[in-house]
């Protein structure tokens, strides 16, 4: 941290800012400018809040110059963070999709879909079984039916099973069923819930917050670091914005920001990400393009008659028109993608 004096500061302000460093264990480098007088606080700042100092008398100014979080950062772990489960790797040099429906609504809907899905190469069956809907009157999810229901259908099809854990009490049995463990948006400052997931042996896929910024993003991922799990995902899945266009405005550019920042994987969610089925196709190409480490789709059978999420849910056959695309655009940023599977 840098905190740059006024420039008619007295020495006795200067020596308070220092003293109220010193109290809290932190030392100071002095630099005397022509008008200003500097100080560099030397030690972990990140105990301090800036605004205490800037709240006293004859500081200017006073700002962070590292990030907040640590073991979330590449100055931490230089090297990218892949995640191995099963014969699965997120975040190795193979992109990954994560597709299925919205919500799991029945053994039918979910064997159809993962049929489909599994089919074009996908290896991570996605559906929730636990929702979190914006009205209590909507859908809320088969709860541990919906699991049992997912579970099977990702074995037949030999594929993972990543599904939402809404709080702190489902994360048992949840855990008993998936493979990944994805944090809603919704979720994302939960700091009890999320602190629990860093106690955990599975990976956590944490979707970043409607109107979290990237920094809170990472800090909430730092949060499961710092307990002890190492193996978070990061999801772009859209923010709020002005724009009403689009349910969500995916932002595309996180991606190579948080790869720059972070060692941990980066996904991206263009169906929650746009909303709208005809957007999400382009948004998925964009973000491979970007370097995303995959792609979470929606995808089902009968949209129009969806439990939830339907207008962003892609028909089969357009997924599988998508996956030929990302295998040709994988190739073109260095990537290998997940190939059509014979399943029968
Ligand atoms: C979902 O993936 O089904 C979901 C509810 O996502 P989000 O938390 O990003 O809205
Ligand atoms: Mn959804």
């Amino acid at each position: 941290m840098v905190i740059i004096m006024e420039k008619d500061a007295s020495e006795e302000q200067i020596e308070h800012v220092i003293e109220r460093l010193d109290e809290v264990g932190l030392n100071v480098h002095r630099s005397t400018g022509v008008d200003h007088t500097l100080l560099g606080v030397i030690g972990n700042a990140s105990i301090i809040d800036p605004r205490d100092m800037k709240v006293l008398p004859g500081v200017a100014d006073a700002y962070r110059i590292t990030a907040p979080y640590k073991l979330v950062s590449r100055e931490f772990k230089h090297n990218n963070t892949v995640i191995r489960i099963k014969d699965v790797e997120i975040g190795g040099n193979r992109i990954e999709v994560i597709a299925g429906p919205c919500s799991v609504e029945s053994r039918d809907q979910t064997f159809i879909i993962a049929e489909q899905v599994a089919k074009t190469g996908v290896n991570l069956l996605r559906g929730g079984a636990f929702k979190p809907r914006t009205s209590p009157y909507s859908f809320q999810g088969l709860g541990e039916e919906g699991l049992k229901i997912l579970r099977e259908a990702a074995d037949k099809y030999n594929m993972l099973v990543i599904t939402e854990v809404m709080d702190k009490d489902q994360i048992p049995l949840v855990s008993d069923y998936a493979d990944i463990l994805q944090v809603g948006a919704r979720n994302m400052q939960n700091f009890s819930f999320i602190r629990a997931l860093g106690k955990i042996r599975k990976p956590v896929f944490l979707k970043r917050g409607i109107s979290a910024t990237i920094e809170e993003w990472l800090m909430s991922a730092e949060y499961i670091l710092s307990g002890g799990n190492t193996d978070v995902i990061l999801c772009e899945r859209g923010i709020r914005t002005f724009e009403t266009y689009t349910r969500n405005t995916l932002d595309v550019s996180a991606i190579p920001v948080v790869q720059k920042l972070s060692h941990l994987p980066v996904f991206s969610d263009p169906s929650h990400g746009t909303g709208l089925r005809n957007k999400v196709a382009p948004m998925a190409r964009a973000s491979i393009a970007a370097g995303a480490d995959g792609i979470m789709i929606e995808v089902h059978h009968d949209p129009e008659n969806a439990k939830s999420d339907g207008a962003q849910s892609l028909y089969p056959d357009q997924f599988a028109e998508l996956m030929n695309q990302i295998r040709v655009i994988a190739e073109v940023v260095g990537r290998k993608a997940p190939q059509p599977r014979d399943i029968s």
